[in-house]
């Protein structure tokens, strides 16, 4: 066609803006949709006219740009394609079900320690109405918590227990309960921080209670404690090193010493053990972690520790000690901005019953998958390789050992040997690997080192490992 023709002929004008469109679909004609309505009832209106929107604004945009051909029905059925994909990101970012195949058991970004079967049962039990302060024999009103006392002075012979949302919260509430406008003596080596926004001295501060550090870095003696207390001396806190060692040259003192040191002066001794640790580990070749037992023993008044690391229940804060001090935390009124709702106490009581009935090898998830024997996991790895294989995965799949880690701050120098699946496939990276995971149906958090993808069957529970051996087959599938 020649250029003389073309003039000749003149071809339609290119559409102006304006004009082109004409075509684009109106938001109320998109909502109308039998697809749109279904939506609707699921997210609501006003998400979906949200969508609407910015789906139709998106062929705003490909329409003034001039590329986009498509007619007004085609139009339409693309921004339905754009609202299903925002509905199906939206129906993905619910707080729901993830495997965890990273290796690390309290996982911090996946929620700490997983719950125990009968704890999740005792979670749905409690969801609608339940006795949370309630005795119901008497008809009559009683504290929250009262079962968790009793479980928690059974299992480690405290006298009296309250629960709040955090460690971090048991903190703050003992510090303030117990040493507002006085001073707490602490050691230096043990001015802690457990991730970002929890500091000890932050703590301090939010408190009231004035921080009297003594010692040094790395040694701290019962003289050092004994020449700060003064008057003005409400307690001495011991704080357990939970996410960190300090090794070499250094010396810090146990808590029976500084309990006997803090009642011959008349002030009080508290241990903010963190892992909350009850049952004694050390015959798993664990390195020793201080169970709350024996603190309660050596007679500390207050201890403090987590629901969601070691002990392996929900997350929560406990405060176990005499009953003079609980009665002083739970009197405050911060006690009640620190509650905790009555599903963490569900969940928590049925995790103590666990520990009192002998079973928390067996049915805490953390615990079971902290003394599973290496051999076990390396038999988990080579059926999760095989029932894969079994599904056509072309994927290369290599069972080698590795490492373990406990995380959440807990145990941070313990080295778990493991066994890895560790993947590898012709046509994807390491990380595009690990992406897929993740954003499969259920999502599967993986961990990358070195080049590969590696699975820990330690985190994974047993039941998920047959949706590990398929997200591993849809990787690359032989043909
Ligand atoms: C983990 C930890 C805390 C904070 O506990 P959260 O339950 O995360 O608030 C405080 N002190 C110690 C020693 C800890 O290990």
């Amino acid at each position: 066609m020649g250029e003389q023709e073309e003039s000749s002929v003149r071809p339609p004008a290119r559409p102006t803006a304006a004009r082109s469109l004409e075509r684009l679909p109106a938001v109320d004609a998109v909502l109308q949709t039998s697809a749109a309505r279904e939506l609707v009832r699921e997210f609501g209106r006003t998400s979906v006219t949200e969508w609407t929107r910015l789906a139709i604004e998106e062929l705003r945009q490909s329409l003034l740009s001039g590329e986009e051909t498509l007619d007004r029905a085609a139009l339409e059925e693309r921004a339905l394609e754009s609202i299903a994909d925002l509905a199906e990101r939206r129906r993905r970012s619910r707080l729901d079900r993830v495997i965890n195949a990273t290796g690390v058991l309290l996982h911090t970004n996946l929620g700490r320690a997983p719950l125990a079967e009968r704890a999740v049962i005792a979670l749905e039990r409690a969801a609608r109405a339940t006795a949370v302060e309630m005795d119901l024999p008497a008809g009559e009103r009683r504290s929250r918590g009262h079962e968790v006392e009793g479980l928690f002075r059974s299992l480690t012979g405290a006298e009296a227990c309250l629960v709040v949302n955090n460690c971090a919260a048991a903190t703050l509430l003992a510090f303030s309960s117990l040493a507002r406008g006085r001073e707490v003596v602490v050691s230096r080596g043990q001015l802690i921080e457990i991730g970002g926004a929890y500091r000890l001295p932050d703590v301090f501060a939010m408190s009231g209670a004035v921080l009297r550090e003594v010692g040094t870095t790395n040694r701290t003696r019962l003289g050092d404690y004994a020449a700060a207390i003064g008057p003005e001396t409400a307690a001495l806190l011991r704080v357990h090193p939970s996410n960190f060692r300090v090794v070499g040259f250094t010396e810090s003192v146990p808590i029976r010493p500084m309990v006997e040191l803090a009642h011959a002066k008349g002030i009080v001794a508290i241990d903010d053990l963190g892992s909350g640790c009850l049952v004694d580990l050390s015959g798993f070749g664990l390195p020793e972690e201080p169970v709350v037992g024996e603190s309660l023993a050596a007679g500390a008044d207050l201890v403090l520790f987590s629901g969601d690391k070691l002990l392996g229940g929900p997350q929560c804060g406990v405060l176990l000690g005499n009953a003079w001090a609980v009665a002083r935390c739970r009197d405050s009124a911060l006690a009640r901005a620190l509650r905790v709702d009555k599903l963490t106490l569900a969940a928590l009581e049925a995790t103590l019953e666990i520990h009192l009935a002998g079973n928390a090898l067996r049915e805490i998830p953390i615990l079971r998958q902290l003394t599973c024997a290496e051999e076990a996991v390396r038999t988990r790895a080579l059926g999760i390789v095989k029932t894969s294989q079994a599904m056509g995965a072309a994927a290369a799949m290599e069972v080698c050992p590795d490492f373990s880690a406990v995380g959440g701050g807990s145990l941070p120098t313990a080295q778990l040997p493991t066994w890895v699946v560790a993947i590898e496939t012709a046509s994807c990276s390491a990380e595009e690997i690990a992406r897929r995971l993740r954003t499969g149906r259920p999502p599967i958090v993986a961990r990358v080192q070195d080049g590969r993808v590696l699975l820990d069957p330690r985190t994974i529970f047993e039941d998920e490992e047959p949706l590990v051996a398929r997200a591993i087959a849809e990787l690359e599938k032989s043909t």
